[in-house]
């Protein structure tokens, strides 16, 4: 039971790690990288939408023609002008007008700004930290000014996301498209820690870490439509009502070149386009907390986990090759249906990881399980070996004693000892078919031992009395040292069959007329039983495998007794089982002394208890 404890805790501890693995992979940096790239293809570009903007154009013709960058006031100038004819719901120009550049021009200028309805103008911050708001006498006539930064991701150097404020040298700004909305929509910007609001669009931005972040959604090229500031004119009816962002594209003039989510070069007017757009259609895309994500990919990695668990061999691949596609498959619907943009890696990490983890695990666990199943099969050829032998002797003498009592007309005394005989050696017999049972039960793991106490003088005594024909035999002495003391705990037959086999080895690997001692000493609650010879013995190489199965030393093949090298092993397991162990001294032709060391009861004790039941 322990065992598959342990194994399940370790599976369970190999798909934490995969979990974790995964998790900390999304969230490193090359992680992001791959869920950016993931989500662009996930969101795509919107073509569908109608624009409720225009972006106005200084282009690298307009330069040309105008007379270049020196002359970008006078023909903004124009443009004011051009576009107020138009009636636009508002004038983003996003343009830096920090400095005073030529007193005629900027007059020009400020003319044309005082007949723009709703001008939004920009304010940076430069290298040292300080704004740049627009010189005194356009900022007077800025219906508000707003920040003109944008942010690039840190990996890809993408524009994915609008920063809503920028709080700087104790100064706030809102961003430039966020001022255009509340221009177009003409109601105030309010704010909560949660989210940030212009009339009835509430913009889903919480503050983190002092920065409001919004997703940009951009639309594909040409939905939002550009035109030239030359071409102001001929589309009055499609800047008519609409948010103009007026700003420089020319790619040499211009001094913010940004990249889209689909890998083009974008002027950062377009940008702060694309913002508003998102801002208008009310497109806010919203990403799951950490948490979400942690527990979504540790309920991905338990879902292979258990099909792996639950389901054996191949017949998990299947179901868990599913689990693999959810992380690329439930973006989609998330991102569309519900606006979330839900990581990719993370969860396809952790979820492929735990499938390696859990594939690789079970592979393991099935090799072992047939290994085990094999060794099983094996022991279990060995103890039939070991019973087939052990029977064979009793077999044969109740074979012949019915033979003799069949064959032959015997006095009624020979008959009575023959009965006598066929009596106890059967009783034999069911013994060791019952040993035979509880060896099995004990090898398998499952055996209750009995657990009664009896005390260790019987059990002597009547092992002794058994073994006493086998040792006439070849006129061997056993000898008892001293009065055995002491109660056991435990199966006395088990113990039985320990202790007999000890002294049968004892009397097997003996020449004949020789002595075999047992002795018995108590001390601290452990008793030491010791079966001591005059054999064969052996030498300390020899002594290390007596204990395994089937192992046979050279003198003991050569000395002509029989035996199958399993009953010592059969005597360890006995002893550990009852919580003992065995010594063993020995020196070739020195003979051998085994000794069992058990607890025991005291004997007084033993005898209360013995009452009692
Ligand atoms: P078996 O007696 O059937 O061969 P055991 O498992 O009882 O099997 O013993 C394993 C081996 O240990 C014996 O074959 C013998 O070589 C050695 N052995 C056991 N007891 C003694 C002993 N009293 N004296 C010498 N050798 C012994």
């Amino acid at each position: 039971l322990s065992a598959s404890k342990l194994q399940a805790a370790g599976y369970a501890g190999a798909l934490a790690a995969a979990l974790a693995a995964g998790v900390l992979l999304g969230w490193s940096p090359a992680g992001r990288a791959i869920d950016n790239q993931f989500y662009d293809f996930v969101s795509g570009e919107r073509r569908d939408v109608p624009a409720q903007s225009v972006i106005v154009a200084v282009t690298e013709r307009v330069f040309r023609d105008r007379g270049g960058l020196p002359k970008l006031r006078e023909i903004l100038a124009d443009a004011l002008n051009e576009l107020a004819a138009a009636r636009p719901a508002a004038v983003v120009l996003d343009v830096i007008l920090a400095d005073n550049v030529n007193p005629g021009m900027d007059a020009h200028l400020e003319a044309a700004m005082r007949a723009t309805r709703n001008l939004i103008l920009p304010t940076l911050l430069d290298t040292e930290g300080r704004w740049e708001p627009p010189i005194p006498r356009f900022r007077a006539l800025a219906a508000a000014i707003g920040h003109a930064h944008h942010e690039r991701d840190r990996t890809d150097g993408v524009s994915r996301k609008l920063s809503l404020e920028i709080v700087e040298a104790g100064e706030r700004y809102w961003a430039l498209a966020l001022e255009a909305l509340r221009a177009a929509r003409g109601a105030p910007i309010e704010e909560s820690p949660e989210d940030v609001r212009v009339g009835d669009i509430v913009i889903p931005a919480p503050r983190v870490a002092g920065v409001r972040l919004m997703p940009i959604r951009y639309r594909a090229p040409g939905v939002i439509p550009t035109i030239s500031v030359l071409d102001i004119a001929r589309n009055h009816d499609l800047i008519r009502g609409k948010v103009v962002f007026l700003g420089v594209t020319s790619l040499s003039a211009a001094n913010d070149r940004l990249v889209s989510p689909a890998g083009q070069d974008v002027a950062g007017v377009e940008v702060h386009a694309q913002a508003f757009e998102t801002m208008a259609a009310r497109e806010f895309v919203t990403e799951p907390g950490n948490q979400t994500v942690f527990l979504t990919c540790a309920a991905l990695a338990a879902a292979v986990g258990l099909l792996f668990w639950f389901l054996p061999g191949w017949r998990a691949y299947a179901p868990a090759s599913l689990v693999l596609a959810a992380p690329f498959a439930l973006p989609f619907p998330l991102f569309h249906q519900r606006n979330l943009a839900f990581p990719f890696l993370a969860p396809a990490a952790a979820t492929w990881l735990s499938f390696g983890a859990a594939a690789t695990y079970q592979h393991f666990v099935v090799r072992r399980r047939l290994r085990r199943t094999e060794s099983e099969k094996q022991r279990y050829q060995q103890a039939i070996q070991w019973a087939a032998h052990e029977m064979r002797t009793p077999l044969t003498a109740i074979q012949g004693s019915s033979e003799l009592m069949a064959r032959y007309n015997l006095p009624e005394e020979k008959r009575g000892q023959l009965t006598e005989m066929i009596n106890s050696e059967s009783k034999r017999l069911a013994r060791i078919i019952q040993t035979f049972l509880d060896v099995e039960r004990m090898a398998e793991g499952h055996m209750e031992l009995k657990r009664e106490p009896f005390p260790a003088a019987e059990l002597v005594d009547a092992t002794l009395h058994r073994v006493a024909p086998l040792a006439e035999r070849k006129r061997i002495t056993v000898t008892l040292e001293n009065q055995v003391q002491g109660t056991l705990l435990g199966d006395r037959e088990l113990m039985e069959y320990a202790l007999y086999n000890l002294l049968t080895n004892a009397i097997k690997y003996s020449p004949a007329d020789t002595q075999v001692r047992v002795s018995s000493t108590i001390k601290d609650g452990t008793l030491r039983l010791a079966v001591a010879d005059q054999g064969m013995g052996m030498d300390a190489r020899e002594l290390k495998h007596i204990f395994t199965k089937f192992y046979r030393t050279k003198g003991a093949e050569q000395s002509g007794e029989k035996g199958t090298g399993i009953g010592l092993s059969i005597v360890q397991q006995i002893v550990t089982h009852h919580g003992g162990r065995i010594e063993v001294a020995s020196a070739p032709g020195k003979g051998s002394c085994f000794t069992m060391i058990l607890s025991v009861e005291a004997s007084s004790h033993a005898q209360t208890v013995d009452r009692r039941r």
